[in-house]
């Protein structure tokens, strides 16, 4: 079964210094281990991809890259380079890679034309943001114009976990619950939420959104969401149910959670159409992803959706 993955992260040269927070918190020798995965964009990447079965990934700066740069000037020429070099990657194996942009929100203009460039110069198939700029959520109206854009290009936004902005009093004693183990889920969850509930997805009803994890737990919810949302304030009227919206303009990937029930749970919320295969690469195995979605337990239709089939389509491959 071909497979192509779009979760798959690399680092840029010199964005090293973003990775500190999240090394801190790892056991010893885990993160240079990662590095060696992050920094390769050749030879042992490819060697992994080819002994896995993976046709082509699409690749993206790790987290939290410029979403934690404080100086916009410096985050915007730096999105750039990065950008630079992950295009140059993809010219040199044109076959098996992809590219997300990576962009520096911090300047809403730049960031917008960055990924202008990135889509009709460089090829890429859309941006991966890894969560809240220093704090800044995506719904927030000084984005609106960034929204527009995304819109008019028709390319998906992918929202990767990171850090929370404020280490919340529910983690205190319990650094562990901060990161990938549960904080990361409830982070990027709760953002997704904040997009939905600022009523973009009604100026904007073609917006493609894009989490990994399965969802980032959301599958798992749509019910209570739709039914407490009723009996709490909401900032704007919503023209539809909470949980219509995650069906329209949301895809999930089995990044990183390799288990045949919450696939199914992802399957039967959101539709076979809106679950792509991915693999976190390198923080989670090629093999074991490979394994697990050539095994789950799903018909061959829904397979072959979700190792290729709506990757070609959503990103236009
Ligand atoms: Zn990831």
């Amino acid at each position: 079964m071909q497979k192509i993955a779009l979760e798959e992260h690399f680092m840029a040269p010199g964005f090293g210094q973003y990775e500190k927070a999240i090394a801190e918190g790892m056991t010893s020798g885990t993160f240079e281990q990662f590095n060696k995965g992050l920094e390769d964009l050749d030879e042992l990447r490819l060697a992994v991809m080819d002994e896995h079965g993976i046709d082509r990934c699409v690749l993206s700066q790790t987290s939290p890259g410029l979403q934690r740069e404080t100086d916009g000037k410096l985050a915007v020429g730096r999105a750039i380079e990065a950008n630079d070099f992950l295009a140059a990657a993809v010219a040199r194996h044109p076959q098996r890679f992809a590219g997300f942009a990576h962009l520096a929100l911090q300047d809403v203009e730049a960031a917008t034309a960055e990924l202008d460039r990135c889509v009709n110069k460089l090829g890429f198939k859309g941006a991966m943001i890894n969560g809240h700029t220093n704090g800044s959520y995506l719904d927030e109206a000084q984005y609106l114009p960034f929204w527009q854009h995304v819109a008019s290009l028709d390319v998906p936004i992918y929202i990767h976990p990171a850090d929370h902005f404020d280490r919340p009093h529910m983690y205190k004693d319990h650094p562990e619950l901060s990161g990938p183990v549960w904080g990361w889920g409830v982070e990027t969850g709760a953002h997704a939420l904040r997009l939905i509930f600022s009523g973009l997805f009604d100026r904007l009803p073609n917006l493609k959104i894009i989490l990994g994890h399965m969802g980032e737990m959301l599958p798992f919810m749509l019910w209570r969401i739709d039914s407490r949302a009723v009996i709490v304030k909401l900032p704007v009227a919503l023209k539809k149910e909470p949980s219509q919206y995650i069906r329209d303009n949301f895809f999930v990937t089995t990044s990183g959670v390799c288990d045949p029930a919450p696939l199914q749970c992802a399957i039967d919320a959101l539709g076979d159409d809106n679950v792509l295969f991915s693999i976190d690469y390198p923080y989670e195995s090629t093999a074991i992803a490979a394994d697990f979605i050539n095994n789950a337990p799903v018909s061959e239709t829904t397979r072959a959706k979700i190792c290729h089939e709506n990757a070609r389509r959503v990103l236009k491959l």
